[in-house]
């Protein structure tokens, strides 16, 4: 293909909507333009035309069985599209659009096949964007549009990004500023009872349930699939979301990644973090993804600091992963993609006891003398008053069994611990039911060490006493972790 020159239309507010009449021409007469749009950019071309789409997919590099999304400016423009629209469609048209859902519906007779890729359905979605409304309008025709981005990278949140990728490649980019939203949209299809979200979105399951109480995942986005073999979705079985380095995923909670990091990180390695992990900002300060506590500033930003550590030459990017709930669930679709078999599953052993002085720590050194990988260690108390060392006769009944154990201080048990935790082992039934009663949305991963009984509290015994707790705790931990040591 010959290169061709790039101009980037920038427009600041709705009075410079004029100076889109040019990429409105260029349309109209088949070509291919970059489009800002809430979610992410696309590359958009006339709907209506075959050859217009065939040079998106030329364009892009995309496979020609992965289909476009039509996308209109306004809902009434949607009957031209399909050939049926049902109930369910003029209820999220209403509750959504403009905005980031794609409903699947059955595509008309004016839409070529090349645009849904053989399929009879079609994808259409209202943007909320003017600039990109508006050369619809003007172009007189609807715009199909994938991602902006190389088939197979990251997606495009601001101009420079699809300019990295499409300079030479396409007459014009319109640029209204970075994509608030950050995600692709939210794609169901309407044509199955129930209706399936295809690709999870800003808007979530919960949020179309209030409109279509019925409507479901995907299996394949809630199951732990190893490889989708047979996608609802076209683009689902397409390697994603990938900059030219390694993306390195941790799944396990806030500071255990936070951790892992620290233990791991080499030089020229970038951290996209979450503003709970101080210890880790310095590194790549800038690529921060707000806090862990509402996830729509990682939304927006995170694949715009993929893309920067990208061409900042890191490489390789660490990234903590998120609960897979609401908008984290979103989240996680794409991060699993663009780490693929770089995602580490760690985990976080909690053992507690009354003081952290006698019972957990022995527990805690036994379980880290096996050297479980990607397992961190670690134990707490339920009422530690002042710090303070592990209790003499612990000490010598680990010596005694040959197990290390380092300088250590008693801690209070906290929330972040529990929810931190993949499992918290307690010494006692009554330790159990306390820490439940604390923090009963973590009721399933509280445990005692050892199944249907209690191990007795040595303190103030002999050292005899405290060798029987040893014993009890070992075979315990023997017991739960088995299949590992
Ligand atoms: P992109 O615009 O690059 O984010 O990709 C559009 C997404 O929408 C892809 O994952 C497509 O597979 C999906 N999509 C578009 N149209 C349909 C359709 N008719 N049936 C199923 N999935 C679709
Ligand atoms: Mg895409």
């Amino acid at each position: 293909m010959i290169d061709i020159f790039t101009e980037i239309i920038r427009i600041n507010g709705e009075d410079e909507l004029y100076k889109l009449d040019k990429a409105c021409e260029a349309i109209k007469e088949g070509q291919v333009v970059a489009i800002p749009t809430e979610t992410v950019y696309g590359l958009g071309a006339n709907a209506f035309s075959s050859d217009s789409a065939k040079k998106i997919y030329e364009v892009k590099g995309r496979p020609s069985d992965n289909p476009l999304i039509v996308h209109i400016a306004e809902k009434q423009d949607a009957k031209e599209i399909a050939s049926y629209l049902p109930e369910s469609f003029y209820k999220l048209a209403d509750a959504f659009w403009p905005g980031p859902l794609t409903m699947i519906v059955k595509k008309s007779e004016k839409i070529p096949y090349t645009v849904t890729a053989g399929l009879d359905t079609v994808g259409i979605r209202m943007p909320d964007n003017e600039c990109t409304r508006y050369l619809i309008r003007k172009s007189g025709c609807p715009v199909a549009a994938p991602s902006a981005n190389i088939s197979g990278t990251v997606s495009a949140t601001d101009a420079k990004y699809v300019y990295d990728d499409f300079n030479g490649k396409i007459p014009y980019i319109i640029d209204s500023g970075s994509s608030k939203i950050g995600l692709e949209s939210t794609v169901i299809n309407l044509t199955l009872t129930p209706p399936v979200i295809l690709r999870p979105g800003r808007i979530t399951l919960e949020e179309i349930r209030e409109y279509i109480p019925d409507a479901v995942y995907h299996d394949s986005l809630i199951e732990e699939e190893e490889e989708v073999i047979n996608p609802a979705s076209p683009g689902m079985k397409y390697k994603h979301y990938s900059p030219s380095c390694p993306v390195v995923l941790i799944k396990g909670g806030l500071s255990t990644a936070e951790r892992y990091i620290l233990d791991k990180i080499e030089d020229n390695e970038a951290v996209l973090y979450f503003s709970e992990q101080k210890k880790i900002a310095h590194i790549t300060p800038d690529f921060c993804l707000g806090s862990y506590g509402s996830l729509s500033k990682c939304a927006e930003l995170v694949f715009s600091h993929l893309r920067a550590a990208d061409k900042a030459g890191y490489k390789k990017i660490y990234i903590t992963g998120v609960p897979e709930k609401g908008l984290g669930l979103s989240i996680m679709n794409r991060l699993k993609k663009s780490a693929g078999e770089n995602a580490v599953q760690l985990r976080d052993i909690v053992f507690v006891c009354t003081g952290n002085t006698c019972r957990s720590p022995m527990a805690e050194f036994i379980l880290k003398s096996y050297n479980i990988p990607d397992m961190y260690v670690k134990s707490r108390g339920l009422d530690v008053c002042c710090s303070s060392g592990m209790a003499f006769n612990s000490q010598k009944a680990l010596k005694d069994n040959d197990i290390p154990f380092s300088d250590f201080h008693s801690s209070q048990l906290t929330y972040g611990d529990v929810a931190d935790a993949d499992k918290v082992y307690t010494m006692t039934d009554s330790q159990r039911r306390i820490i439940i009663s604390a923090f009963p949305e973590f009721k399933d991963k509280i445990l005692t060490l050892k199944e249907n009984s209690d191990i007795a509290d040595p303190y103030m015994h002999s050292m005899d006493f405290y060798q029987v707790t040893f014993d009890e705790i070992r075979a315990a931990i023997e017991k739960r972790f088995k299949d590992e040591l």
